[in-house]
């Protein structure tokens, strides 16, 4: 066992009192301008978990804010808490989502196969002994200590060895300090030595997307962007579905969870490892295939590929789950997860919501008054809508094989055919306007069909780029705009709120 490490079991205790002392003693009687990370296995099922320390490093500067040290957005499974291991005080938090924490609602965690995930806490460097705590959320939404330990930095066991090696970085944009800036590195995934030019273009070009949406586009001037890249072996990806193994730099795959079009690398220590040679408060992967795919986890990274037509919208997607902790929208697409959100719960992301009590929405003051609440919409003709299609190309279809028996002419036929297009066409043309083009469309209030659950939960919007990929725009709604924003003001130091 490390001397530096000793393990201790504590119950935090935080204060109105302590809270204030925190911030008029600043950041620099506690921290160092430096990042601390803490490693760590987390082992379990469905209903067990353990958390095991792996190791603490000591390395780069910190990108985060100086200011904003407890985090006040209350989402994410899991939490960290840092408070000085002498007096109690709390010093840091920080909620966030894993890999572990999905693995934890899926099939084969239910049937009580345990897994191990890698996982890492990030947090300014202490000057002083800490007391280091993780938390699980309950279903009912409070919080359950499932680790602690004291922490020494200046103990022998802490690593202090430079970043990885083998990698380059490239600044695409610097708009000032990183403590009061976003500081995003995007990590190049499954290009080779010789498409180092591509991976540039690709990152430059996803810049350019993330830049012309909204809330990026008008703060601009608060994000640094870093290029980090270390040429992989092989060029692409794993696809075990299709047989294909890449040898890669942070050894990302499809297929996660069991899930074909779910992308995600288990590989946290190399990712940790290449994203720390710049300072980081978000990672993006961007992997270098022409499929469809990605995935985004809270304060943990998001991954796309990056030559799908729909890339883009895959990417702002992925980033508003791992930045800003956004839920997916969605729920008629099939997802690796049982009973994601508990029935009857409230759910910690900020743009879905059981409405448990409608004068307490959370995103009630982006409401109209006025606005019934749950709000009505066209939600049954929408669902019926592809249904209705199947049908009409089955239709077509035997109406095509009869005329074909009959010795019918090749326009007759063509005609058949031609009908059927445009009927389906209609049909979807109906179920965009639904989303998009009736006069309530641009209405906020709380639309049933949200979180994978067609009852029960509910989206702020009709449509949103956290509901579908599949649209030509890649626009957040107004509640999800919002969020993205908060998190913004709090990497700049500034109330999230506003
Ligand atoms: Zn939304």
């Amino acid at each position: 066992m490390r001397p530096v490490i000793t393990a201790t079991i504590a119950v935090l205790l935080l204060t109105p009192a302590a809270s204030q002392a925190r911030q008029s003693n600043g950041f620099e009687r506690w921290f160092t301008d430096e990042t601390m990370r803490i490693d760590y296995f987390h082992t379990g099922d469905a209903v067990n978990e353990v958390v095991s320390l792996d190791q603490v490093y000591v390395r780069g500067t910190w990108a985060g804010s100086l200011t904003n040290l407890i985090d006040p957005f209350d989402n994410g499974r899991y939490f960290i808490r840092v408070s000085d291991e002498a007096s109690g005080e709390l010093l840091f938090s920080r909620g966030f989502n894993s890999y572990f924490g999905e693995y934890q609602t899926t099939d084969p965690a239910a049937a009580g196969i345990p897994r191990t995930y890698h996982e890492s806490a990030l947090l300014p460097c202490p000057k002083q002994p800490i007391h280091f705590t993780l938390e699980v959320r309950e279903r009912d939404n409070s919080f359950r200590e499932i680790f602690s330990s004291t922490i020494d930095p200046g103990g022998v066991g802490v690593i202090r060895e430079p970043p990885a090696e083998r990698v380059d970085t490239i600044e695409m944009l610097r708009s000032g300090d990183p403590h009061d800036c976003v500081d995003i590195a995007f990590i190049a995934e499954g290009y080779a030595e010789h498409e180092r030019a591509k991976a540039v273009n690709d990152l430059e070009r996803w810049i350019e997307i993330m830049f012309s949406e909204e809330p990026y586009q008008s703060n601009r001037e608060h994000f640094n962007i870093y290029g980090v890249f270390r040429a992989s072996a092989e060029s692409g990806v794993d696809e075990p579905t299709r047989g294909l193994w890449r040898r890669t730099a942070v050894n990302s795959g499809f297929n996660a969870l069991g899930l074909p079009r779910y992308l995600l690398t288990e590989d946290n220590r190399t990712l940790r490892d290449i994203a720390g040679n710049v300072p980081c408060d978000a990672i993006v992967i961007m992997v270098n295939s022409e499929r469809y795919g990605g995935g985004g986890i809270y304060n943990l990274y998001a991954i796309s590929t990056v030559d799908d037509e729909l890339s883009g919208h895959v990417f702002l997607h992925e980033f508003g789950h791992s930045f800003a902790g956004l839920a997916d929208e969605y729920y008629t697409s099939t997802v690796a997860y049982n009973e994601f959100y508990p029935a009857g719960i409230e759910p910690a992301e900020p743009n879905i919501t059981a409405l448990l009590d409608p004068d307490r929405l959370k995103w009630r003051h982006l409401v109209e008054p006025g606005t019934p609440l749950p709000t009505p919409w066209d939600k049954e003709e929408y669902e019926g809508i592809p249904a209705r299609q199947r049908e009409l190309r089955q239709e077509a279809r035997a109406r095509v094989d009869r005329l074909r028996q009959e010795g019918a002419s090749e326009e007759a036929i063509k005609r058949v055919e031609d009908e059927m297009e445009q009927a389906v066409q209609e049909l979807g043309d109906r179920r965009e306007e639904i989303l998009t083009g009736l006069p309530e469309s641009a209405a906020v209030g709380a639309y049933e069909g949200a979180g994978y659950s067609t009852s029960g939960l509910y989206r702020p919007m009709r449509d949103c780029l956290m509901f579908r990929n599949s649209s030509e725009n890649r626009t957040l709604c107004v509640v999800c705009r919002d969020a993205v924003l908060c998190m913004i003001r709090y990497y700049r130091g500034l109330s999230p709120a506003g």
